[in-house]
């Protein structure tokens, strides 16, 4: 057992079995063995590679996104332009490069701000982004950012915010929880809480015994803040993460452990736990504040941003090898899971408000 499964199994001898938002909030976030807490999650020596490092093109698209959906909110002045998540602080460094080519009074008044809740990977995010000419920021969370126009991307932050979950029982759907088995190992059960009915997928009802749902009002909870910011003072966000752009059962709860899948309750505190994320929840949250939503498979989005003439102008002047290894991202970042790209399983949320700033 890792040290964090003998702390669960005793809180839960002491309180009683915990939900799969505990679970994960322990497992990720707990100060002494949280996974962001005590691992370095990403690149090659991490648990899993994001698109920011795999290719610099990645934040350079998304740093032509912030470009635009600056120029579409009137050109506001000031306007915070901030990056939810970070982790590494790559795609706000190829997002500064960008905009310092696309419009150097932009990227020198603009006011940039890392929003981060990890002490671990702010230190890494300021060695990452030291020496870049710009005023940065870092916050806790968003409520502190400036009041004022904001255009804010986040790329894999959803799927690391705790969801829960429901399993259907013969006495109707019930929450699912993490309690001990006879051996006193962790084990999912059904706990003695049922769901808000209204809440769950259109197949819910007709759903086998054994069938799980997700909810997840920690990440409903964090786009209405958000949502709420933007309606207020005007701007646009984008979200990128892997999911679904429509609600539906299924289990997506998942952990990975030196680059490979391990079972979920198996080394807590030792792997990176995620849920894919709910696209039309978080659309329906954003909406709800009176803004304009849309869902874009990544793949669609990166070449509508201009992905291949990027590569294109970056391949230009180097030679072969150049070439192949940007066409291997090129794939990697757009291209179809049948071969390996996450072009299709991620999507990518376009939240805007229709005050125009100046
Ligand atoms: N965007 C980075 C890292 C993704 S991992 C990349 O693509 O490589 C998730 C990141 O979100 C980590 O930096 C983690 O510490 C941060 N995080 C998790 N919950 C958060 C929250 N509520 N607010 C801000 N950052 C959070």
């Amino acid at each position: 057992m890792t040290p964090l499964a003998e702390r669960i199994a005793s809180l839960i001898e002491a309180s009683g079995p915990i939900g799969v938002a505990d679970y994960m909030m322990l497992c990720l976030f707990d100060p002494a063995y949280g996974y962001y807490t005590t691992h370095e999650p990403f690149g090659a020596d991490g648990d899993f590679t994001t698109a920011p490092e795999i290719s610099q093109m990645f934040g350079e698209l998304v740093g032509i996104w912030i470009f635009r959906a600056w120029q579409s909110a009137g050109k506001p002045s000031p306007v915070t332009i901030a990056e939810i998540g970070p982790g590494r602080g790559t795609l706000m460094k190829d997002v500064l490069r960008t905009l310092g080519r696309l419009d150097p009074a932009l990227a020198r008044n603009a006011q940039f701000a890392l929003v981060e809740t990890s002490p671990r990977l702010t230190d890494i995010q300021k060695r990452t982004l030291h020496g870049t000419d710009v005023q940065i920021a870092w916050h806790t969370g968003t409520e502190t950012l400036p009041p004022a126009p904001l255009i804010l991307v986040g790329n894999e932050l959803f799927d690391a915010l705790p969801i829960r979950q429901y399993v259907k029982t013969a006495s109707g759907w019930r929450e699912r929880v993490i309690g001990l088995d006879k051996d006193g190992k962790l084990a999912f059960m059904a706990g003695p809480g049922a769901p808000d009915m209204t809440l769950l997928p259109p197949d819910a009802p007709g759903a086998q015994d054994g069938a799980i749902v997700e909810l997840a009002p920690a990440r409903t909870a964090l786009m209405e803040t958000v949502a709420h910011r933007l309606a207020e003072h005007g701007g646009a966000a984008l979200f990128i993460d892997y999911g679904h752009a429509e609600p539906g059962l299924g289990d997506t709860l998942q952990a990975l452990r030196r680059h490979e899948y391990d079972d979920v309750l198996a080394h807590p505190g030792e792997a990176d736990l995620t849920a894919h994320v709910d696209f039309s929840a978080l659309a329906t949250a954003a909406r709800s504040q009176g803004l304009t939503a849309s869902v874009t498979a990544q793949g669609d989005f990166l070449l509508r941003m201009g992905l291949l003439e990027r590569a294109g102008a970056l391949g230009a002047n180097g030679n072969d090898a150049l070439r192949e290894k940007l066409t291997g991202e090129v794939e990697r970042l757009a291209g179809p899971s049948a071969t390996g790209g996450m072009g299709e399983l991620f999507e990518v949320l376009e939240v805007v408000s229709s005050l125009k700033g100046q």
